[in-house]
């Protein structure tokens, strides 16, 4: 079995070694970066299964280099930050991270959160590649689950990863309300810390991409209170 790739960045060489040491220890291979551009570099090269990223960090910063991951990769992100006022935006849409640890923070609860970002990516992992791998059509809409291909009208959508699995989440439920606390718990797992209106934003920017009039949604309808339906 392929070990578990852990990336950290990070630039205080101290807390970097200390990070390194514990992951090591327990069974992680563990790839370094000190700042934002290595750090990004290596998560596109490398595909780990994890990222943990300080947000000060030299040339990138660490939210900048989360925003640039979350366009191609829905890789879980651990934020090391300093200030708590910015923790609403790290977990929240305009950043995207999964999780966050406040410094100073003890190896062991970074462990402990890192285990737990694990065991949810794996579950996510799961549920895609089991009973939903099929091809998806509604109209002139197609969603490709095993190869991740969506076609309107014949032509290549570009869906960001959680945009993917929200519509073959909604098609593969076709006419079948969806809750927002469904759809969160299913993308985003059910210790998630961020709230619901990360589903509102995702179904607004999936609609952008496959309605006619976004304004006048034919394919998504929104049930007013409960969450939102993928018309057949
Ligand atoms: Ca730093």
């Amino acid at each position: 079995m392929a070990t578990t790739k852990v990336l950290v960045v990070e630039d205080e060489v101290n807390l970097l070694e200390a990070v390194k040491y514990n992951l090591g220890r327990e069974g992680y291979t563990v790839l370094t970066a000190s700042d934002g551009q290595q750090g990004w570099e290596f998560a596109r090269a490398a595909e780990p299964d994890l990222v943990i990223l300080d947000i000060m960090l030299p040339k990138l910063d660490g939210l900048e280099v989360c925003r640039m991951l979350r366009k191609q990769s829905d890789v879980p992100v651990l934020m090391l930050t300093a200030k708590t006022q910015d923790v609403d935006r790290v977990v929240g849409l305009e950043v995207g991270a999964d999780d966050y640890v406040s410094k100073p923070f003890s190896m062991r609860e970074l462990m402990a959160r890192v285990r737990a970002l694990l065991r949810r990516a794996r579950t996510a992992q799961k549920r895609t590649d089991g009973a939903e791998r099929e091809i998806v059509m509604s109209g002139d809409l197609e969603v490709d689950t095993a190869s991740h291909v969506v076609r309107l009208g014949g032509l290549p959508l570009e869906l960001k990863p959680r945009e993917f699995q929200l519509l073959a989440l909604l098609m593969s439920n076709k006419g079948r309300v969806l809750t927002r606390d469904h759809v969160l718990e299913r993308l985003w797992g059910h210790d998630y810390i961020g709230d619901s209106r990360t589903v509102d934003v995702h179904i607004r920017w999936l609609r952008e991409k496959i309605e006619t009039d976004p304004a006048t949604p034919r394919r998504i309808a929104t049930v007013r209170g409960v969450g939102y339906r993928f018309e057949g």
